[in-house]
């Protein structure tokens, strides 16, 4: 690296994995690049707590957005707007209501598209929680709600074929949790008799991204809090009213969708994806072809998705870059680690952590009170600091 030598660095998407580029390269470069940073909304929102939906008003929802012209503050300019297109060659990502913006590094983070029209009927008016206007909306339904069969649906996971592990959802958990915190709210105001709770998952065992001991555990609160599982579904249609599955249909007063996960249309549109929609990279994150591109997060052909692995792979993926362009030797890859923390709506949460990218029979699990005031604190530091988590300094 040359003295005085600027980097064009853009940053696309600034949620878990954008806003980590951000902080990290803001502590290790300070003012020697020229950050951009792009995402097509003006707030990011801390997802994992958007479950509580299911037990406060919809207002709590507020309390959750980091500004991002704020968070991206002087390390740089923050543009609202929306890429369109990746031109590798030329180093430019197209946006849709700019000129095409130059980049010498690219840090991609724009995640998984919520694939909804991998189910027919299925659409974000189904009702979901992974934004947060559905979380809102999800939060003012509960306020009328009477009665009847509630669905938690997760959505299938479609990666290559070959990839392992190969789970069949990418993101079940929050189903569960929603599905605890809902119960628990029922119960405070005495309806819980008059609700079935029901959570609906592709996946073959009940908590696919846990261990052996983890699921186990969830099984049992599961039971206790009569919440019922089931498994190994295949979705065929959507219908008003009714979840319609290959071997049969479920009736619902309403459902609650985390959607399908089906990769990104950007990265199939800019040619830059794994055939599947996720984009294939090295240990550190670094486009199989494109050294130039780096991809963090759910958007890289890597499991698990989380908020926690993209994190986790942002450092990387900056720490390589910048050992690359100071001559160094690269830092350590990215090894995945699954942490689950579910909050079950009784004062306490599950927490379980295993090493690899699903839970194995290594995993320490916890149901304890401790566990839900680290979750509370994790959403409540994580918007406080706009988004530099004290893991991710
Ligand atoms: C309801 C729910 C609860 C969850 N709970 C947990 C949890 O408890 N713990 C955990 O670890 N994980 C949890 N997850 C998973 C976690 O939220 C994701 O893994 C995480 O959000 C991935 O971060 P990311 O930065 O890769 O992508 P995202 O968070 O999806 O961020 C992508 C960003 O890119 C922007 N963007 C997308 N496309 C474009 C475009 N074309 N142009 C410009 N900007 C674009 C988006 O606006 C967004 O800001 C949960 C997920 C859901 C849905």
């Amino acid at each position: 690296m040359g003295r005085g030598e600027r980097f064009r660095v853009v940053v696309l998407g600034a949620r878990f994995g954008g806003l980590a580029v951000v902080h990290r390269l803001r502590r290790l470069m300070g003012d020697r690049v020229t950050l951009t940073v792009v995402d097509q909304r003006a707030t990011a929102v801390f997802r994992p707590a958007l479950v509580e939906a299911m037990a406060r008003p919809p207002v709590f929802v507020r309390s959750l957005r980091i500004p991002l012209d704020r968070a991206v503050g002087r390390a740089g300019t923050f543009l609202n707007d929306r890429a369109v297109a990746i031109d590798a060659h030329r180093r430019l990502v197209h946006l849709a209501s700019r000129r095409p913006l130059p980049y010498d590094v690219l840090f991609w983070a724009t995640g998984a598209d919520a694939a909804w029209s991998v189910v027919e009927g299925l659409s974000p008016a189904t009702g979901g929680l992974c934004e947060d206007f559905l979380a809102r909306h999800a939060a003012a339904a509960n306020a009328t709600w009477t009665g009847g069969r509630i669905l938690f649906v997760a959505g299938p996971y479609r990666a290559d074929p070959r990839a392992t592990p190969q789970p069949a959802s990418a993101c079940e958990c929050p189903l569960y949790e929603a599905a605890f915190l809902f119960d628990q709210a029922l119960r405070r105001h005495g309806r819980r008799d008059h609700t079935e709770v029901v959570v609906v998952s592709p996946a073959g065992v009940v908590g696919e991204a846990l261990g052996p001991r983890g699921r186990a555990r969830l099984q049992d609160l599961l039971d206790t809090r009569r919440i019922r599982v089931v498994t190994g579904a295949r979705y065929v249609r959507v219908e008003p009213g009714r979840l319609v599955l290959a071997d049969g249909a479920l009736k619902a007063e309403r459902m609650i969708w985390i959607p399908p996960y089906a990769g990104s249309d950007l990265a199939r549109r800019s040619g830059l994806d794994d055939g599947y929609g996720w984009v294939p990279t090295t240990g550190h994150g670094r486009h199989r072809d494109w050294p130039d591109i780096y991809a963090v997060g759910d958007l890289a052909a890597r499991l698990p998705k989380t908020a926690h692995a993209a994190v986790t792979q942002a450092r990387a993926a900056v720490d390589h870059w910048v050992r690359t362009v100071r001559g160094q030797s690269p830092p350590a890859p990215w090894h995945p680690a699954s942490v689950t923390l579910l909050d079950t709506g009784d004062g306490r949460a599950l927490l379980a952590y295993g090493p690899g990218p699903v839970g194995d029979a290594r995993e320490h699990v916890v149901h304890a009170r401790w566990a839900a005031w680290v979750k509370d604190l994790l959403a409540w530091l994580y918007v406080r600091s706009d988004g530099r988590l004290p893991f991710t300094p």
